[in-house]
């Protein structure tokens, strides 16, 4: 079978291997040394257009318009970019082997890519309902959302069941950017999720109260407290009708699930060091095999700031983690090394008119300040967590360039919070003037 060597090689096509291959192309890679090899048909691109733009009923992104890395204000790399800067981009090719001893890699064909030095970047999957044994999971229009082909499927769907109803499975980012999406498109949406809130995982109860009522007040319903226990399909094989754990049912001519994804690691198992569900690295993001370097989604590294290693499953991060690994090989190649990673946790969300940044870290007490009545026309609130007396995390809806800045800013600097009543009068200028 086909061998092919390479000094470098970039396992993933997702966002973490195009800001990988762009930070390997500004340094200088000569051509044929590196390749990118992935499962998907299309080149690198910036993954979360998927549950924004890319649905819009109306002037929808579409590639090329997101290639990588064009979110990270960098240059676009369009498929022929790799070509002439020397990179060979193989495409539709699924890893199904790798020897990390021997350094190879073998292809669900049955090519064999051999490379001396290997960064893992293949990201995370979806958490199937069919995984836990729900009874009816694998009816037609149960849909899952994370590569191109997904969001494919679901615009495909969102075109034959027009105006149809939709549940939505899950209320983390995912439940609530399509959500808003479906009900953009005309659906009759309702959202289940078992939590007593929605984005349980960063926001506080009062945060979760202003996008509830929001969504409610566009025409999402949302059921909280329970789960999907069942479906039932027509006589086609498609969904139509979706049990609850309480007892109810609901009509559904599509379902989207989005209730979790894992990190893709399982190439690799009892062959590098694992932590955290991720691959342990250091903050060069090397792993504990020689040559072999691991990021993105799928990396455990130390988060510097807290002391702590973590996983983060965030596109800022699996940017900046990308080019953290290739400016580390680089240096060291020539001898040299490059500072530690120092990563402040950042991350967004959009949906309908909404936007939210978030920075920092959501432990310890927390405080609600501005404006965050959901009728009105332009909301505009934020909150802080505080924790030892320092604020940690800073959170803000509808802020201005400036004003996210600032949040990164105050996040970073972990100042003393002062009184929490202070505090929430002084609102975003109290992170403004950091
Ligand atoms: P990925 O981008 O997932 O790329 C992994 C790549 O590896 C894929 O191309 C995959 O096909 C390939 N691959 C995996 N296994 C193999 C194999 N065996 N052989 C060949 N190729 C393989 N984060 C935010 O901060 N804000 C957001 O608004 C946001 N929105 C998102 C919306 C969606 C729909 C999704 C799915 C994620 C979103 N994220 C968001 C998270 C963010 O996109 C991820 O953290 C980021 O994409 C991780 O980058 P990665 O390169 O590690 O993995």
């Amino acid at each position: 079978m086909a061998e092919k060597s390479f000094k470098y090689i970039i396992l993933g096509g997702g966002v973490s291997a195009g800001y990988a291959a762009q930070e390997f192309a500004s340094q200088g890679v000569k051509p044929g040394e590196l390749a990118v090899i992935s499962k998907e048909a299309v080149a690198p691109y910036e993954r979360p257009a998927l549950s924004k733009g890319y649905l819009f009923p109306q002037g929808a992104a579409r590639l090329p318009g997101f290639h990588c890395c064009v979110g990270g204000g960098g240059e676009k790399l369009l498929p022929e970019s790799y070509k002439q800067k020397g990179i060979e981009l193989i495409l539709s090719t699924e890893i199904v082997k790798a020897d990390l001893a021997a350094k190879s890699l073998v292809s669900a064909a049955g090519e064999v890519f051999k490379y001396q030095t290997l960064i893992i970047a293949t990201g995370s999957t979806v958490l199937r309902l069919t995984d836990f044994g729900v009874k009816g999971a694998d009816s037609k229009n149960i849909l899952y959302l994370r590569e191109i082909d997904d969001a494919d499927n679901l615009v495909e769907a969102i075109k034959a069941k027009k105006g149809g109803k939709a549940v939505v499975v899950g209320g983390g980012y995912i439940g609530l950017e399509l959500s808003a999406a479906l009900r953009i498109n005309n659906f009759d949406v309702t959202m289940v999720f078992p939590e007593p809130w929605c984005m349980p995982r960063l926001f506080t109860a009062d945060i979760a109260a202003f996008y509830e009522t929001y969504y409610t007040n566009k025409g999402v319903k949302i059921i909280k407290g329970t789960v999907a226990a069942g479906f039932t399909a027509n006589p086609n094989g498609e969904v139509k009708e979706v049990q609850l754990k309480d007892g109810r049912s609901l009509e559904a001519d599509i379902v989207i699930v989005g209730v979790g994804a894992k990190p893709l690691t399982a190439l690799f198992k009892g062959q590098v060091e694992e932590d955290k569900g991720g691959i342990k690295t250091d903050a060069f993001f090397k792993t504990s095999v020689p040559d072999v370097y691991a990021v993105g989604d799928v990396a455990t590294f130390p988060l510097k700031m807290y002391g702590d290693v973590r996983r983060v499953e965030h596109v800022d991060h699996s940017r900046k983690s990308a080019e953290q690994a290739v400016k580390a090989i680089k240096a060291a190649e020539g001898g040299k090394t490059v500072e530690e990673y120092d990563y402040l946790p950042f991350f967004y969300s959009r949906s309908f008119d909404l936007s939210w940044q978030f920075y920092g870290d959501n432990v310890g007490d927390s405080v609600l300040f501005g404006d965050s009545n959901p009728s009105n026309p332009k909301p505009q609130f934020g909150a802080y967590w505080i924790q030892g007396g320092k604020v940690v995390g800073a959170f803000m809806e509808g802020g201005s360039g400036d004003e996210n800045k600032a949040l990164a800013k105050v996040a970073k600097a972990r100042p003393d919070a002062g009184s929490l009543d202070d505090l929430t009068k002084q609102g975003i200028s109290f992170a403004a003037k950091i």
